[in-house]
């Protein structure tokens, strides 16, 4: 079985301004992310996003633009030999309804454990909100809880 490297967006990925970021003029990967994501391919580690884009369901940004900037995202650690194996978002909000796949729920982690046939036990989840350390203890994933923006080198060195 695999191991994973389960990734919150926003905060640990790229730059959180705020609320929502969802500008392509605002939208910046942290500076030692290709690095460390370098580092987590050379441990073994399959890479896959796990977003809240609840901003689509209140119509403050489209499906397009999130898909638009995961591909400007995409396209920037691609020159770094960095690629996901997969980027899964929720774009529900509770104001809007429930859903199974919003963080804290574990949804989008399950699919992504059933998929690729990951080991759960192996496998971390970074993350910047509380909701996503919970979300990955529902499948017995370890989370790690970062400041936002502050970079995940430092735990990505630590990592097995
Ligand atoms: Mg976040
Ligand atoms: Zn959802």
């Amino acid at each position: 079985m695999k191991k994973a490297l389960f990734l919150d967006r926003d905060g640990v990925l790229n730059r959180e301004r705020g609320d929502y970021t969802y500008t392509v003029e605002g939208f910046e990967v942290l500076p030692d992310v290709a690095e460390a994501l370098k580092l987590a391919l050379g441990k073994g580690y399959l890479l896959v996003v796990i977003s809240n884009q609840g901003g689509i369901a209140k119509g403050i940004f489209s499906q397009e633009r999130v898909e638009q900037l995961h591909t400007l995202m995409a396209d920037q650690l691609a020159t770094s030999g960095v690629h996901f194996d997969e980027i899964y978002y929720c774009g529900h909000h509770v104001q809007a309804g429930k859903c199974l796949c919003r963080k804290p729920g574990s949804l989008m982690l399950e699919k992504a454990l059933a998929r690729f046939s990951i080991d759960a036990s192996q496998s971390v989840m970074i993350g910047d909100n509380q909701r996503d350390v919970d979300a990955a203890a529902k499948v017995g994933v370890k989370g790690f809880l970062i400041e936002p923006n502050s970079g995940i080198l430092n735990l990505v060195e630590k990592l097995q």
